[in-house]
């Protein structure tokens, strides 16, 4: 396994369409293992293709579903993740407003309105087809990353970035 080098804001291939994924090969599982390494040294929940420099139909997600309703993980908890290839959001349900953020574009927290709930379709890193129903931070990432592979960012999504609100208007926020 390899920490890839993830790609920043203004790179133009953030902005590009991505390709499917037409072969589930060695190279392929090779790229998942290479993001699940890079997304935990980030520190963060989800990671795209693009992100990587690849510009394929792909992307990873932290699985936090078994923990606890506290969200308080167990001291032997191991983190699991979700591999998505060439995925397709089925349908959505609600819809939630909330910051979120991008490990390519750090310190910005853009307020982007999303599905509560998601239905989703992918592959695995097999070829093996799968669905999932997804709500919260899963839901949120599901739709983040997905976008990633249209070339859409929170630049486009958010409606406004936390860190460019004045400060009387962040204490309205709360
Ligand atoms: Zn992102």
């Amino acid at each position: 396994m390899a920490l890839r080098t993830i790609v920043q804001d203004g790179d133009p291939i953030l902005k590009k369409k991505c390709r499917p994924v037409t072969a589930f090969d060695d190279r392929l599982a090779q790229l998942l293992d290479d993001m699940r390494e890079t997304l935990a040294d980030a520190n963060g929940y989800g990671l795209a293709g693009p992100q990587v420099g690849v510009m394929r139909r792909i992307f990873i997600s932290i699985d936090e579903r078994d923990l606890p309703e506290d969200g308080e993980r167990p001291e032997d908890y191991e983190t699991k993740y979700l591999e998505f290839i060439n995925p397709e959001i089925l349908s959505t349900e609600g819809e939630i407003m909330q910051y979120e953020g991008c490990l390519s574009f750090p310190g910005r927290n853009g307020a982007v309105r999303r599905p509560a709930k998601v239905k989703a379709r992918a592959f695995d890193r097999n070829g093996n087809p799968f669905e999932i129903e997804a709500e919260g931070m899963l839901a949120r990432c599901i739709c983040h990353e997905n976008d990633h592979l249209n070339g859409v960012t929170i630049l486009d999504r958010a409606e406004y970035f936390y860190e460019d609100l004045e400060e009387d208007e962040i204490e309205e926020e709360e």
